[in-house]
């Protein structure tokens, strides 16, 4: 039988009156209370040192800061799969310079009640 799916890949617990964002790991969609924000943060590094270069990421735990951003789920699953294929360099497309901190930030954030 031919099955029309055109529609986007969402949970069921997904209420589509309140906005919605996408995961950048599992890119399934969620409401924005169910995703964390993460934004990058420009560093600065001396211009000998330009191999190196990439950018740090925060928490945007209020939702309102700037800068280039993306959403992963309040979910362990997803921040060890960022971690295990590095979702997040392919996301914001550069190297991530603290993404071990970040991880065990998410991790945090995650395991709290
Ligand atoms: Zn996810």
């Amino acid at each position: 039988m031919h099955k029309i799916n055109s529609k986007p890949l969402l949970n069921d617990n997904v209420d589509v009156t309140k906005p919605v964002r996408m995961c950048c790991v599992c890119r399934r969609r969620h409401n924005k209370p169910d995703l964390i924000r993460l934004v990058t943060c420009a560093l600065n590094f001396s211009d000998d040192n330009t191999e190196q270069k990439g950018v740090a990421l925060k928490i945007d735990e209020k939702g309102n800061l700037g800068g280039r951003g993306a959403y992963i789920c309040k979910n362990i699953d997803c921040i060890n799969l960022a971690q295990q294929k590095r979702a997040l360099n392919r996301a914001f497309k550069c190297n991530i310079t603290n993404l071990d901190d970040i991880i065990d930030d998410l991790t945090q954030i995650t395991i709290e009640p």
